[in-house]
């Protein structure tokens, strides 16, 4: 989709955001929270940065946040991981992604994806020269259909991309449908880069499954994560790459030339907060669940289809039942006629129909209960 990868007024979330700074609209549609994240992560940036810690970070990641990542996936998953071989750090998963596709996808490569698919993914594609091979995730279920999956993969595939908890359908991947990725990824002999940055907002009784501890699988796959949606820091752009050491490394070597490195006190920040207690990532996970519940039953009672999200920051919700025929018409037409902005589900997909995606609108609930219920009162009161 051309809109996608060479927008002309910046992607769909600076458009959207743009539009809600334009017409006062509350904004739920680029996911950001509104609210700051815990104390402990904002005020070891701020003494690091008094504390002199100003200058270049080792192009790696500082010794900190390299160890701290360690110990968090080591602590959570049981993942076991060199710090100075096995982990990069990225400005975002967003430079994650860009590093790990323009390094690993070579012009005629193909690259596995399902659809709807976070927008980078398509657009880093393209500039590697890859071609996109997408299999669809239907709305209201998502389920992964095997047979199409199996046929998305040939012998010119390079890379399977996918992304659990996904964005935006809330997905949580299970341990089966990760198992049959990776039996094809391995059949093929394909890399698995799997984009894992909501991993604590998995919502219960749904778990996160990092792709890397399936048996076989951790040789052969990369691991995106990011501070931003744990300690809602989403400006600071701390994210971070993990894999086998000669994949990594591979990585690095386009990313020591986008970026070099990526703000050292905001690292110590982020590297505080992976060490925090058991006790706050479940806290987030609750607090965010029950978010969740507050704005897909107030999407609901204002005429929305909804599918209630396994994880993620996002409820996708059907507008067809208010009438609604074309997501990026409404997208554009809803923060005049109602107040509110969402990002049209239609825009992440490459076939909007195959995926049920033509009327479905994708709404942030990372925000203050005041801003979803600010919403929910202007979409009810338009219904
Ligand atoms: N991957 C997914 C699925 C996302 O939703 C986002 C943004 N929220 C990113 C990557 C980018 O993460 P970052 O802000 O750390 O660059
Ligand atoms: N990941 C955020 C979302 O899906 C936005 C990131 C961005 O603005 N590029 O809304």
């Amino acid at each position: 989709r051309s809109s996608i990868t060479a927008p002309a007024g910046g992607t769909i979330f600076a458009r959207m955001t743009q539009l809600a700074a334009e017409t006062g609209a509350v904004n739920l549609g680029q996911g950001f929270p509104d609210s700051d994240g815990p104390a402990t992560v904002r005020d070891t940036a701020i003494e690091a940065i008094n504390g002199g810690h100003n200058q270049y970070p080792p192009a790696r990641g500082t010794g900190e946040l390299l160890a701290a990542i360690a110990r968090h996936q080591q602590r959570w998953y049981g993942i076991e991981l060199d710090p100075a071989s096995e982990i990069l750090v990225t400005t975002g998963a967003t430079e994650a992604i860009a590093a790990s596709v323009l390094s690993l996808v070579s012009p005629g490569d193909e690259v596995v994806m399902f659809e709807p698919y976070y927008d980078s993914y398509a657009a880093m594609v393209e500039r590697a020269g890859g071609v996109r091979r997408t299999v669809p995730l239907r709305f209201p279920d998502f389920a992964v259909d095997e047979a199409a999956l199996e046929a998305a993969f040939s012998e010119r595939t390079a890379v399977v991309l996918l992304n659990t908890p996904h964005n935006p359908t809330g997905k949580v991947f299970t341990r089966e449908e990760l198992a049959f990725i990776g039996e094809l990824a391995t059949r093929h002999d394909a890399i698995v880069m799997c984009d894992e940055v909501y991993e604590h907002l998995a919502f219960a009784p749904h778990e996160h499954v990092p792709m890397a501890t399936l048996p076989g699988m951790a040789e052969r796959t990369l691991t995106f994560g990011s501070g931003g949606k744990t300690f809602n820091t989403t400006g600071w752009k701390i994210g971070w790459v993990t894999g086998p050491a000669d994949l990594v490394a591979v990585v690095n070597g386009a990313k020591q030339y986008v970026t070099f490195g990526t703000g050292t006190p905001l690292q110590l920040g982020i590297a505080s907060g992976l060490e925090m207690s058991d006790h706050f990532f479940t806290g987030l996970r609750e607090d965010m669940a029950l978010r969740r519940d507050v704005l897909a039953d107030g999407l609901r009672a204002a005429g929305f289809d909804v599918v209630v999200p396994q994880g993620g920051y996002f409820v996708l919700a059907d507008a067809a039942p208010r009438g609604v025929t074309d997501a990026e018409q409404y997208a554009l037409e809803l923060p005049e006629a109602a107040g509110v902005v969402a990002v049209p589900a239609s825009v992440f997909c490459d076939d909007a129909e195959a995926s049920g995606m033509a009327s479905v609108m994708r709404f942030a609930f990372c925000k203050k209960r005041s801003t979803i219920d600010e919403a929910v009162t202007r979409l009810v009161d338009t219904y």
